[in-house]
């Protein structure tokens, strides 16, 4: 709870019992109000997804050309080219790019796109 002054709005959630009790013992364990934690998980959750992926929203302030990544179909002011071990030469995002190098799927980064 980072703004204590604003007042709380409240709400009932129903949730399956045995998973209540687990939920409030840790909570208890973690000396952390069910609310809280719940409030956490909801401002992350809405931040995230209140508009949609935040990469293609980008797009309308940025104003240049985009770019869309092979994978996420994102749009991006640039991407990066990389050449996967199939022989597939494709442009993608820093992101899917992290992804796709945990899965060691790609042979070698070609360089950026402008
Ligand atoms: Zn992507």
């Amino acid at each position: 709870m980072t703004e204590p002054s604003v007042p709380k709005k409240r709400t009932t959630i129903y949730l399956e019992p045995n998973l209540h009790n687990e939920f409030k013992i840790i909570c208890f364990r973690e000396h952390e109000s069910m609310s809280e934690k719940i409030e956490k998980y909801v401002a992350r959750y809405v931040a995230v997804h209140m508009k949609g992926n935040p990469q293609l929203h980008l797009t309308p302030f940025i104003g240049k050309t985009t770019h869309t990544c092979f994978r996420c179909e994102g749009k991006f002011p640039s991407l990066i080219k990389v050449k996967f071990i199939s022989g597939l030469i494709a442009n993608v995002c820093s992101e899917c790019l992290a992804s796709y190098k945990q899965q060691t799927t790609i042979k070698k980064v070609l360089g950026v796109t402008e």
